[in-house]
């Protein structure tokens, strides 16, 4: 069977979704790949369909015994023959899966890493009996400790597979999208040339929020009212609000259950199982719920507090509506939650094997990232946009679908603006990228402007006055709309195309949506840190460091004034 029939005839979908396709046939060519596609994107079948289709047999690693069993249970279901190989196992459950491996019966068999250097396992794999064509590596930023759920035992995949007699194709596959976790993933598993599949981050049909309510547990009430008979999750921050929200919201006749590491793994097991069938229509859970769920039809996800960083954020709330539909995304942000996450990163035991110079390291790396976070919170730009800029992406400033699109924006004149950066592009006879032409009308004063000469441009300085990143989201704009192009080239020239003489010559007029001018972030995060304190402080209190340069971009952007882009 080719691909596109066994997509069709096991799994049932018509057509491959963005990246599927490309990661497949470049694995079936022997190559290896990693394929960086959101939650819910479906990275599974890109392992699981070549497998089907090489001969011998595909090691997946998976870090948790419940994501294996389920996968695993799925593929039963469909009728592909499938096992996996962990502690759940009984010593007579474990030896028969391996003599029915040696007999060839499984194409796909899930492994916990640290069963992979096992006497036993080893013996298996390097018997010569059996061909690994494939190990199929899930949820691989676990291999990365500057990733979210670090594992030491995903250290030791390399290990195995360089033991091999033969090297199988090596395929890996993550939601995490950040750079350094991808060169750790390439690095660690020693990944050859490979193919790198990034898909887009962006989720069109969830719908961003943020909110700051004094009274927030009444304001998730209301909230689930108003979404009777739809599933969601709902995250807190400590096994102990999962426990009080639960039970409070039981007590208010709501159909919740609950999930935690507090919890037995048969409760546990069995909470998760009435959600996934729907026979509880909330689940209230700390982070150790959802890696790798599968539901499809969760409609809201409400964060009661704040995550520690954006990563998590995004991977969490990523779990509402992947079967495409419309769905929710709501953050209930309270001072308190920067604390609480301060506490964790300052009390991380994770962190106390780490030698004090690494361990420093990992600490400001962690306010870092929770400093972004909060800054999610506050910031009055679009908050898809905010989160996919996060995550590499640059696209509109404006999605039309989050809480500040719809509260906050309001629709601005950027003719002038337009006509002096198309002017700038044209004067320069069309020989720069984005950043020269920004910086010349910002009047900037590098050596690089100087060698180019822009400084000599007519409009060198002429919108001295308008913040950077808003001549970027007008530069944007124009991108987006046709009014100029970029050269798809490593040079990214900016280029006129037909519709910049409308602008530069005609009249025409160009308007966009903006955010509104922001309230004081340093006002707003001095509050927010729960200590009363004034000015920029507070939140370097809270995040319990000086600020980035990063930082200060941000707060330029959160205080830039909006009249001064109108005029
Ligand atoms: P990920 O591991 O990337 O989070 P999964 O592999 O669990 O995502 O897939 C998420 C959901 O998408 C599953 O229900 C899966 O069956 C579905 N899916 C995967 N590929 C396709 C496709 N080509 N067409 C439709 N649905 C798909
Ligand atoms: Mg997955
Ligand atoms: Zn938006």
């Amino acid at each position: 069977m080719t691909q596109y029939e066994i997509l069709k005839h096991y799994f049932g979908y018509d057509t491959f979704r963005d990246g599927q396709d490309v990661l497949i046939q470049n694995i079936l060519e022997g190559r290896d790949v990693l394929g960086v596609m959101p939650t819910g994107a479906g990275k599974s079948l890109c392992y699981q369909i070549p497998a089907l289709m090489m001969d011998g047999i595909t090691l997946v690693i998976s870090p948790l015994i419940s994501l294996m069993k389920d996968q695993v249970s799925n593929l039963n279901q469909v009728g592909i023959l499938a096992a996996y190989i962990n502690s759940s196992l009984t010593a007579a459950q474990y030896y028969k899966v391996l003599d029915l491996a040696r007999a060839g019966r499984y194409p796909i068999i899930y492994v916990a890493p640290e069963r992979l250097m096992s006497e036993d396992f080893l013996r298996f794999a390097l018997s010569g009996q059996v061909k690994i064509s494939m190990v199929a590596v899930d949820e691989a930023h676990c291999v990365s400790q500057w990733g979210q759920d670090f594992r030491p035992s995903y250290l030791k995949i390399v290990d195995f597979i360089n033991q091999l007699p033969v090297r199988p194709v090596v395929s890996a596959f993550t939601a995490t999208a950040t750079a350094q976790v991808r060169d750790d993933i390439i690095d660690i598993l020693m990944l050859r040339n490979p193919q790198v599949m990034t898909t887009g981050f962006n989720r069109p049909n969830l719908y961003f929020g943020v909110q700051s309510p004094k009274d927030k547990y009444a304001t998730m009430v209301n909230y689930l009212e108003r979404h009777k008979g739809e599933s969601g999750i709902i995250y807190c921050l400590t096994r102990k609000v999962v426990e009080e929200v639960c039970s409070q919201l039981i007590r208010e006749g709501f159909s919740v259950t609950r999930y935690h590491a507090g919890l037995s793994d048969s409760e546990r097991r069995h909470n998760q199982e009435d959600f996934i069938y729907d026979r509880a229509q909330i689940m209230v859970a700390t982070n150790a719920f959802g890696m790798g769920i599968d539901k499809s039809n969760v409609r809201f996800v409400v964060h009661y507090n704040m995550p520690k960083n954006m990563e998590s954020y995004y991977q969490e709330a990523g779990r509402a509506g992947r079967d495409g539909e419309p769905s929710e995304c709501i953050l209930l942000y309270g001072g308190q939650d920067v604390v609480t996450n301060q506490f964790f990163i300052d009390h991380n035991q994770d962190n106390e094997a780490l030698d004090p110079v690494t361990r420093e390291i990992v600490m400001e790396r962690d306010r870092e990232r929770l400093r972004k976070m909060t800054f999610y919170c506050f910031t009055n730009e679009c908050l898809r946009d905010y989160i996919l800029r996060y995550f590499g992406e640059y696209g509109s400033n404006y999605c039309g679908n989050c809480s500040n699109c719809l509260s906050q924006f309001e629709t601005v004149d950027v003719t002038d603006i337009s006509r002096i950066l198309i002017g700038c592009v044209e004067s320069c006879r069309q020989r720069y990228g984005t950043n020269v032409i920004i910086d010349t009308v910002r009047g900037a004063n590098t050596a690089k402007i100087r060698n180019y000469r822009m400084d000599e441009n007519p409009h060198y300085g002429e919108l001295a006055k308008v913040p950077a990143y808003k001549l970027r989201q007008v530069m944007n704009h124009l991108m987006l709309n046709g009014y100029l192009a970029v050269t798809n080239d490593e040079y990214a020239i900016v280029k006129l195309t037909g519709k910049s003489k409308g602008i530069l010559e005609e009249g025409e007029q160009v308007a966009m949506k903006m955010a509104r001018e922001a309230e004081h972030p340093a006002k707003v995060a001095g509050a927010s840190a729960g200590k009363g304190r004034k000015g920029r402080k507070g939140l370097a209190a809270a995040g319990g460091a000086e600020f980035t340069e990063a930082d200060e971009t941000l707060f330029e952007k959160l205080r830039a004034v909006r009249t001064e882009i109108a005029k």
